[in-house]
């Protein structure tokens, strides 16, 4: 297996792809683990992010007997075509970025169960773009670095608890399903991964009043973790009631559970437009 020296690899003809995170499964132990924690059944709307070499599409297909996949990279897109039935694999060849999760649950009839190892250079940005979906989403079972795991189920107090942390357990029950040797992947990553199952909150639970005024108030916290958070919100300080929504004089970012960083951002977005100027929606 000759590695290049842009650290590509070539790897059963297809040279594996930095820009596009490629680091594929080829650990049959590892990719039935994986299929086991998904439970595909007949009927799932499963769409697979970045099907690469079907290393998780073909179980996948085995088990649902149709999935739809978004793949950026042409070259595995057209491999996909010619190895999968129309009526097995669909693929949007696109930037997962730019894909509408809402619209394809309109074109394929009801919610998702969405699926893949994540391109990790861009693993944040589509977790962020997922939040938008989520009301037609099922469930999602993604593969991460396990260093992102470890902060998306981190709790407050945690030295890891962070913006990622408290954007997506405001909207998601989350849990960790397994975790990742680099040698399960060609080429292997640098790093330990992990998978997690996360399921979207029913919408009675979710109580974000304002979600761009939520992620900019988590922002705005995180942006100085240590510092007190009437310092870093001093913008709004005075004009918030921090006894009514139980945050101490000295409390920082990193101290404030899920459901106080949605109560302060609830009492931000109540105050008039005015007055809440610089805090500007934030969502990658
Ligand atoms: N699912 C395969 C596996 O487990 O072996 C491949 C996983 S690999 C880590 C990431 C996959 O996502 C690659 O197939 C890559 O081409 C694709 N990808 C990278 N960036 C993407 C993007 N912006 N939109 C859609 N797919 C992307």
């Amino acid at each position: 297996m000759p590695t290049l020296k842009s650290s590509v690899t070539i790897s059963d003809g297809h040279i594996a792809r930095k820009r596009f995170g490629q680091n594929f499964l080829h650990d049959p132990r590892v990719i039935a683990r994986i299929i086991q924690a998904i439970d595909p059944k007949p009927g799932d709307r499963i769409v697979e992010i970045g099907p690469g070499q079907a290393a998780l599409t073909a179980p996948l297909i085995a088990k649902a007997g149709h999935i739809h996949a978004i793949e950026i990279d042409r070259d595995l897109a057209a491999r996909l075509r010619k190895r999968f039935t129309a009526s097995e694999l669909a693929i949007t060849e696109q930037d997962v970025l730019r894909t509408s999760f809402s619209a394809l649950a309109d074109q394929l009839g009801g919610p998702l169960r969405i699926v893949g190892n994540l391109p990790y250079n861009i693993s944040s940005p589509i977790l962020f773009h997922l939040l938008d979906s989520a009301e037609q989403v099922v469930d999602q079972h993604l593969m991460l670095q396990k260093e992102v795991v470890d902060r998306l189920v981190a709790g407050h107090g945690s030295k890891i608890y962070g913006r990622l942390s408290v954007m997506l357990q405001a909207r998601y029950q989350m849990a960790r399903c397994l975790t990742v040797p680099p040698g399960a992947f060609m080429p292997a990553p640098k790093v330990d991964s992990a998978v997690i199952r996360m399921v979207p909150l029913p919408v009675t639970a979710v109580k974000v009043c304002d979600w761009p005024i939520f992620a900019a108030v988590v922002a705005l916290a995180f942006t100085q973790r240590r510092k007190m958070l009437r310092k870093s919100l001093a913008a709004y300080a005075a004009m918030l009631d921090w006894d009514a929504l139980d945050i101490a004089r000295t409390q920082r970012a990193e101290e404030l559970s899920v459901d106080h960083f949605v109560g302060l951002a609830n009492a931000v977005a109540s105050l008039p437009l005015e007055r809440r100027q610089g805090v500007e929606p934030r969502f990658s």
